[in-house]
C-alpha cells in the first residue's frame, strides 16, 4: 500500500472530523497521532535499519500536505515531529530511533526563547558542564509545539563551551522542566504550542545531538531540508483545504431573488481564480525547491527559503479570499473557513519569519550587486 492510501482513511475517518473540535476546544490531536503511528508514519523518515518506512522528504511532503487540507494543527504537529527526527536520526541513541519508527514517540524542535524570539541562531540558553558526563540546561522557551505532549525535545542551547550553538536530544519528563502557562493561540489551537522553562535540567552528554558549538552547521545540513519546505508545505495543503471549501459553497449558494449564484457573480469568480493561482504558484515553488535538495543544486538554500515566504504570505491572502468570496457565511464555524483563516496566520511568524526571510534574501541580492 503507498503511504497515501494508508494515510486516507486516517484524514477521513479521524482528523477531519475531529478538527472542529480540536481548534474549538484547543485539544492535542493524541488520537490521530496513534493512528499515523500505528501505520508507521511517525517513523515515515526513520532508516528502514532501526524500523522506520526510510523515506524522505518527497513523502513527509506528501503526508503533511494532506493532513493540512483537514488539520492545519495536526499538520504542523507532524512537521515540527519529522523536523525533530531529522536531527534525531543521525546522532540519537538506537533506542530513541527505534521507538520513534515503531510509532511511540513524538518529538518537537525547542528552539524559540523570549530573548532570542525569533531570532532562532542566537539562543541565550545555556548548557553548563557538571562533571564528566552531563550538562545542566537553563532557558525559557517562548513557544514550543507538543510542549508537554512530545515525548522529547530537540533543545538549542549556547554551546558549553566557547562559541556557537549545541542541540540536544532532551526527555521531556526531565526534572526541571516546566510549562508555566498552556497555549491559548488564535490558530492551530490544538498544538499545544506553550512556554518551556529549564531550570537546571541535569542532560548526559550522550544525549548532544553533534558537537558542541556546531549546532548552527548540523541545523542546516539535517534540518534546513525539512523545515522550510514542511512549515511551507502546511500553507500549501491548508491552501487548497480552504479554496475547496470555499468553491463548494460558492457552487451551490443561490439568491432568491432570480436563481442566480454566487458562481454567476464574474467578481467572486476573479478573486477565486486569482486565489487559485496564488495557491499553485506557492505550490510549485514548493515543488521545484524540493527538487532543489533531492539534486543538491546551488540555489537550494534559495529555493528553501523562498518556498517558506511564498506559502506563507499565499496561504494568508487565499485564506483572506475565501472569507471574502464566502461573504458572512464565512464567520461561522460550520464553513471550516475561518478555521484555517486563523491557522493560516502561523505560518508567516514562526521563524525564520517572512520579514527575516526577505531581509536574508534581499542582502544576498544585493551583495551578489555589489
Ligand atoms: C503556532 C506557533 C507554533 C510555534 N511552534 C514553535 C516550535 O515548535 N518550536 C519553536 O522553537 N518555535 C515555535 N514557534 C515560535 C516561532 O518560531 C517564532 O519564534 C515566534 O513566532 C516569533 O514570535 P516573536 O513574538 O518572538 O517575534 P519577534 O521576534 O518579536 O518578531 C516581531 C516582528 O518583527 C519581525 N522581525 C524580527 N526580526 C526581524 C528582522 N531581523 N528583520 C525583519 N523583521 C524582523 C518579525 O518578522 C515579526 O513580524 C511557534 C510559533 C507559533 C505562532
Amino acid at each position: 500500500m503507498d503511504i497515501l492510501s494508508s494515510l486516507e482513511p486516517i484524514v477521513r475517518d479521524l482528523i477531519a472530523p475531529a478538527a472542529a473540535h480540536t481548534d474549538s476546544q484547543a485539544v492535542y490531536p493524541r488520537q490521530a497521532l496513534q493512528a499515523l503511528g500505528s501505520q508507521g508514519l511517525l517513523g515515515l523518515i526513520s532508516a528502514a535499519e532501526v524500523g522506520g518506512m526510510g523515506a524522505g522528504l518527497p513523502e513527509a511532503v506528501q503526508v503533511v500536505e494532506r493532513i493540512a487540507q483537514d488539520c492545519p494543527c495536526t499538520a504542523m504537529v507532524l512537521t515540527m515531529h519529522y523536523c525533530g527526527v531529522a536531527l534525531i536520526e543521525p546522532f540519537a541513541a538506537e533506542d530513541t530511533r527505534r521507538s520513534i519508527a515503531q510509532g511511540h514517540h513524538i518529538t518537537t524542535l525547542a528552539v524559540s526563547e523570549t530573548g532570542s524570539r525569533s531570532h532562532i541562531w542566537a539562543p541565550t540558553g545555556t548548557a553548563a558542564a557538571q562533571g564528566q558526563d552531563a550538562v545542566l540546561l537553563n532557558a525559557q522557551k517562548s513557544m514550543i509545539t507538543s510542549a508537554g505532549e512530545a515525548d522529547s525535545y530537540v533543545w538549542i542551547s549556547r554551546a558549553s563551551t566557547g562559541e556557537g550553538n549545541t542541540l540536544w536530544l532532551v526527555d521531556s519528563r526531565l526534572p526541571g522542566l516546566q510549562i508555566p502557562s498552556r497555549f491559548d493561540g488564535m490558530g492551530l489551537r490544538g498544538n499545544a504550542s506553550s512556554p518551556i522553562i529549564a531550570k537546571d535540567v541535569a542532560v548526559p552528554l550522550a544525549c548532544r545531538l553533534g558537537e558542541d558549538g556546531q549546532g548552527e552547521d548540523v541545523k542546516t545540513r539535517y534540518l534546513m531540508p525539512y523545515f522550510p519546505t514542511l512549515i511551507a508545505t502546511t500553507s500549501v495543503g491548508l491552501m487548497q483545504g480552504v479554496l475547496r471549501r470555499a468553491l463548494q459553497h460558492v457552487a451551490h449558494t443561490r439568491f432568491a431573488e432570480n436563481g442566480s449564484g454566487l458562481a454567476d457573480l464574474p467578481t467572486i469568480r476573479a478573486y477565486l481564480a486569482k486565489a487559485q493561482l496564488k495557491a499553485d504558484q506557492a505550490r510549485l515553488l514548493r515543488d521545484d525547491a524540493v527538487q532543489a535538495v533531492l539534486a543538491g543544486r546551488p540555489d537550494a538554500k534559495t529555493r528553501l527559503l523562498q518556498c517558506k515566504a511564498a506559502a506563507a504570505e499565499a496561504a494568508l491572502e487565499v485564506s483572506d479570499t475565501a472569507m471574502r468570496v464566502c461573504g458572512g457565511a464565512a464567520f461561522r464555524k460550520e464553513l471550516g473557513i475561518e478555521r484555517l483563516f486563523r491557522d493560516a496566520r502561523a505560518a508567516s511568524v514562526m521563524a525564520p519569519t517572512t520579514d527575516v526571510i526577505y531581509d536574508l534574501l534581499g542582502k544576498a541580492l544585493c551583495d551578489a550587486a555589489a
